[in-house]
C-alpha cells in the first residue's frame, strides 16, 4: 500500500462536474472577469453567511490587500503568531511596518491571547490571526483585545474554510477575513486563487479597488493598486467543488476521530486538541511528538507520506535575524517546530488507510 499526502486526482475522478465546469468556462474564451467570478463571490457569501467577498489572485495577497486597506504603514506594527505560514508575516512587511511575533497556546496552537496582549505597543495597528490547521484560534478573546485597544482585525482563514466558533464561520468574526484556495487546500483550485471577506461594504469597496489596479470600472482609477484577480477558469472549478465543500470537511473530521481511536493509548504521541464549541475542518492532522524525524523516516519505509508545518518557527527563520529574537522568546512554537508531523487526512482517504497508518505508528512506538 502507497499512500501520497495529497491526492488531488482522486477528487478530480470522483468528480467529473469539475471537467465539465472547465470546458464550458473554456468555451466562453472570457478568462479573466467571466461570470463565474461574481457567481463564485456570491456563492463564497452565502456560504459563509457575510455581506462581501472580494476575489482575489491567491492567499497571500488577500493578506497584503487587507493590510494596504487597513492603511497599514512605515513604522507601525502588527502582531500575528509566531507559527504560521509566512504570508502572514511577509505581507507586513511588504507593508513596510515591523511583523511583531506573538507565541502559540500550547495547547491549540493557535496564537495565544495572553502573549498578544504583552506585544501590544503605542505602535500597534493590527493582530493577524491565523485559524491555524482549521481549528478556530481564540477568536472572542482576542476581538475583545482589539475592541479594547482599537485594533484591527484580519483573520487568516487559508486553512479554515468553513471553521466555526460559536456557531459563526471564521472571517466573518474580525475586520476582514483572508482565503486562499491554493490547489492543497479544503477547497482548493487549479493554480492559484483567493479572496477576502468582510461585513463591512466601506472596507470591501477598499479591497475590491486596491486588487484591480485602483478602479471599480474601467478606467475609474482613484488610486494605485495591483493586478490580483482570480481567474475564470479557477473561479469556475470552485464553483463546481464548492456545493461538496461540507461533506469533504466531514470527512476530514471523521478521518481525525478515526486517527484519534487509533492513537489515544500511544502516551508518546500528543493528539490534535479541538476546541469546544467550534468546528474543527481538520486542514491537516498534526501530531506531535519528540521522536517525530525517527518516525517520519519510518513511515516514508511504509510508504506513507507525511509532512512538517511547518519545520521553523517564524521568527526562528534567518529572515527575521534582523529582529534579534532568540528561539527562547518563543518557547512553544520552537518546541512544536522539532515534533511537529501532519499524516494525511484528505476526503478520500479509506478508513483501510487510515488504520494502516494507525498501526504503522503502534508498531513504531513499541520499537522506540
Ligand atoms: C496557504 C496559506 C497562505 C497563503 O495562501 P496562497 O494562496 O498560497 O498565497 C497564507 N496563510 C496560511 C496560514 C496558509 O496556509
Amino acid at each position: 500500500m502507497h499512500i501520497p499526502f495529497i491526492n488531488l486526482a482522486q477528487q478530480y475522478q470522483n468528480h467529473r462536474e469539475i471537467h465539465q465546469a472547465i470546458l464550458s468556462a473554456l468555451s466562453t474564451f472570457q478568462f479573466c472577469k467571466g461570470e463565474e467570478v461574481d457567481k463564485f463571490e456570491n456563492a463564497f457569501c452565502e456560504l459563509l453567511r457575510c455581506n462581501h467577498c472580494i476575489s482575489t489572485g491567491n492567499g497571500t495577497d488577500s493578506l497584503f490587500i487587507a493590510l494596504k486597506a487597513l492603511g497599514i504603514k512605515k513604522d507601525d506594527e502588527v502582531i500575528t503568531p509566531a507559527f504560521s505560514w509566512i504570508s502572514t508575516s511577509e505581507t507586513i512587511s511588504l507593508c513596510g511596518a515591523r511583523p511583531v511575533f506573538a507565541d502559540i497556546d500550547p495547547i491549540t496552537y493557535t496564537i495565544d491571547p495572553v502573549a498578544i496582549e504583552k506585544k501590544i505597543s503605542p505602535q500597534t495597528k493590527a493582530i493577524i490571526v491565523v485559524h491555524l490547521y482549521g481549528q478556530a484560534a481564540h477568536i472572542s478573546a482576542i476581538k475583545e483585545i482589539c475592541n479594547k485597544n482599537k485594533l484591527f482585525l484580519i483573520e487568516d482563514c487559508a486553512q479554515a474554510h468553513l471553521t466555526q466558533e460559536y456557531g459563526k464561520n471564521v472571517g466573518t468574526l474580525g475586520d476582514v477575513g483572508t482565503f486562499s484556495f491554493y490547489p492543497t487546500k479544503n477547497l482548493g483550485a487549479y493554480g492559484d486563487a483567493g479572496c477576502m471577506v468582510t461585513n463591512n461594504s466601506v472596507l470591501a469597496e477598499r479591497f475590491k479597488r486596491i486588487a484591480n489596479h485602483g478602479a471599480l470600472k474601467k478606467d475609474d482609477h482613484t488610486m494605485e493598486g495591483l493586478n490580483s484577480r482570480m481567474d475564470t477558469l479557477q473561479a469556475a472549478i470552485l464553483l463546481a467543488k464548492l456545493p461538496f465543500l461540507t461533506v469533504w470537511n466531514s470527512k476530514r473530521w471523521n478521518n481525525a476521530q478515526l486517527y484519534n481511536s487509533l492513537l489515544k493509548d500511544i502516551e508518546s504521541i500528543t493528539l490534535p486538541y479541538e476546541r469546544p464549541d467550534t468546528i474543527h475542518t481538520f486542514h491537516l492532522y498534526a501530531i506531535r511528538t519528540k521522536n517525530r524525524d525517527k518516525l517520519k523516516a519510518y513511515l516514508e519505509r511504509k510508504n506513507i507520506e507525511t509532512a512538517i508545518h511547518y519545520p521553523c518557527a517564524l521568527p526562528n527563520l534567518p529572515v527575521y535575524d534582523y529582529l534579534n529574537h532568540s528561539p527562547s522568546d518563543f518557547p512553544v512554537a520552537t518546541a512544536f517546530q522539532n515534533e511537529t508531523l501532519s499524516l494525511p487526512i484528505y476526503a478520500e482517504l479509506t478508513a483501510q488507510q487510515i488504520t494502516y497508518i494507525g498501526h504503522s505508528i503502534k508498531s513504531f512506538m513499541s520499537q522506540n
